[in-house]
């Protein structure tokens, strides 16, 4: 979360707020899903009871049929010509329904047909005959192959008694599986749905969709073998002969003298199609939310973008600059309400703020520095600025092989003024002086109060001739001067100069300045008022 940009928050707080609708919607698919696999048990459920209804209805026309034959059946066998006469017609006026019909003897010899069987067919073991001939009941058999036809059917069996219940024989009929299948046809069958008709051992009589080569064929897996041992309504999942999952609901169909389920009805659906709609709906309603929460990512994104990113990296910007000191740097946000653009007007502001102090602390920085290099009374720079100045300045002449030549000269008897007019008087004339000095420098050069009435003019890339000039313009400017202090004229005033040159005098400030001051003691020594060159001994350097 910490290293998460605005735009992944942004982000997973969208994909958070979708978190409510995708559960609500997970959860409504599941309710879905348990409805469809309600709905489609209870559809199997009346599948399979309405095929086993059909199955009954076919099960009941045997039976009425061979109830009706068994009464003429005593009778019949004694004309074995008229008896398969009989049979014959009512195998083909069952339109292939059943591709036998006969009456066996009590011992389970048959004794006559609609087939011609020139052969003995013996079916006592079969148990549709055995049945019948015990219970004296309609008995339903289980697949087999006729003996006499060598065709896939199913026999029923109904008993022939006389007055007294005495058993005489056993009429049947065998049941065509290609017309049973074609009648199971009939039940109509869901999406994917299918119908297993079975007998009691597992062996497919009918299908549908149809599989010809299923019919007469055990059903492989052990759970359908299983649930046909079950209750009634059993509905239970297995893979069908195709391998694929079903649900399936086993019904019974009719019920042998003997208590045995003679036929079974199967109907399943794929596991797979039952939750088609419910997943599809799912799928479509996860999609939704997917496609929504991705359009609102995109939204958030460049929503953020506009909204917030753009402003974030000014501010972020603006901040930088500040911080690396360009005060003069600004959001300019447009106005408005909202809080990044108050934050940026306050940042502004602040900004603005911060450069106004600045602005004052250096003019009063400037103002500083200049009043530490300023002699207060003349205004001229002091003996400190002359230092610095000197220094940078012989460097600059050293490396540029220029002369600098150093003017320094002190008020002639000046303690006289102090004296006879006061201090006030005194500091007039040292006003005067420096007046004068000003008047006589040029960009280049300074001027400099050196002492208490010792000045210093350091002139730049000037030689002997142009510095003996100015000294002498600064003296007759001095002596020129009438000043009037408190309505009473102080007299003439005059200096002595003493000049000294770098680099022909000196080789440093130091000695440059001693030079001068020699040069000014000996204008003195002189008789005062006048302009001195400093003249070095030939022992002096
Ligand atoms: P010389 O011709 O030999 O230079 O004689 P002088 O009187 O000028 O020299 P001296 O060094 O004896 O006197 C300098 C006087 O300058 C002493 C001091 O009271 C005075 N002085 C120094 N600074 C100031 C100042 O700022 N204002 C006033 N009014 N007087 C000052
Ligand atoms: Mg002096
Ligand atoms: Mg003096």
């Amino acid at each position: 979360m910490q290293t998460l940009s605005t735009r992944g928050r942004i982000a997973l707080l969208v994909i958070v707020s979708a978190l409510p609708a995708l559960g609500l919607s997970i959860y409504n698919g599941l309710e879905r899903w348990s409805q469809a696999e309600l709905s489609a048990r209870e559809d199997l459920k009346r599948l399979a009871a309405l095929a086993a209804r059909q199955q009954e209805e076919t099960v009941e026309s045997v039976r009425q049929l061979l109830f009706t034959v068994a009464k003429t059946a005593d009778s019949l066998a004694r004309e074995p010509k008229a008896c398969q006469e009989f049979f014959k017609r009512l195998v083909t006026a069952s339109g292939g329904l059943y591709h036998s019909m006969g009456v066996h003897g009590t011992d389970g010899t048959l004794i006559c047909d609609a087939v011609s069987w020139q052969d003995t067919v013996n079916v006592n073991d079969r148990r549709y005959f055995r049945l019948a001939a015990q219970t004296r009941k309609f008995s339903i058999g289980d697949y087999q192959v006729g003996r006499a036809t060598g065709l896939k059917g199913i026999n029923f069996g109904f008993p022939v008694v006389d007055g007294e219940e005495k058993l005489l024989g056993v009429v049947f009929a065998a049941l065509n599986l290609a017309k049973l299948n074609e009648l199971t046809a009939r039940t109509p069958l869901p999406q994917g749905g299918r119908l297993t008709v079975l007998d009691q051992n597992g062996i497919i009589l009918a299908r549908q969709p149809l599989e010809a080569e299923l019919i007469g064929e055990r059903a492989r897996n052990p759970r359908i073998i299983e649930a046909l041992r079950k209750k009634k309504d059993y509905l239970f999942e297995a893979d069908d002969t195709d391998g694929v999952r079903h649900l399936f609901a086993m019904e019974r169909v009719g019920v042998n003298p003997d208590g045995g389920v003679p036929i079974y009805v199967l109907a399943g659906v794929p596991r797979q199609i039952i939750h088609t709609d419910s997943n599809k709906a799912l799928f479509q309603t996860i999609a939704g939310i997917a496609a929504a929460t991705l359009l609102l990512m995109l939204g958030a994104w460049y929503g953020a973008e506009i909204a917030v990113l753009r402003k974030l990296r000014a501010l972020l910007g603006m901040t930088n600059r500040i911080r690396s000191g360009d005060l003069a740097a600004r959001t300019h946000f447009p106005h408005g309400e909202e809080e990044l653009s108050r934050l940026g007007h306050a940042l502004d502001d602040m900004a603005q703020e911060l450069q106004r102090r600045d602005a004052e602390l250096k003019q009063a920085l400037r103002e500083l520095s200049e009043q530490v290099i300023t002699d207060p009374l003349t205004g001229l720079h002091n003996r400190r600025y002359l230092w610095d100045f000197l220094a940078r300045e012989l460097l600059r002449a050293r490396r540029a092989v220029l002369p600098v030549a150093a003017i320094l000269f002190d008020i002639d008897h000046f303690k006289r003024f102090n004296d006879t007019w006061g201090h006030e008087a005194g500091d007039l004339v040292l006003k005067s002086v420096a007046g004068v000095v000003k008047q006589n420098v040029r960009g280049s050069d300074i001027a400099c109060r050196y002492g208490g009435e010792e000045f210093i003019v350091i002139l730049s890339e000037a030689t002997l001739t142009v510095a003996i000039e100015r000294a002498e313009k600064i003296r007759r400017g001095i002596q020129h001067m009438e000043l009037v202090c408190e309505g009473k004229a102080l007299g003439p005033v005059t200096a002595s100069f003493g000049i000294a040159l770098y680099p022909t005098h000196a080789r440093d400030e130091e000695t440059l300045l001693r030079a001068a001051d020699q040069a000014l003691y000996l204008a003195k020594q002189g008789g005062r008022n006048r302009v001195h060159v400093y003249h070095a001994a030939p022992s002096s350097f």
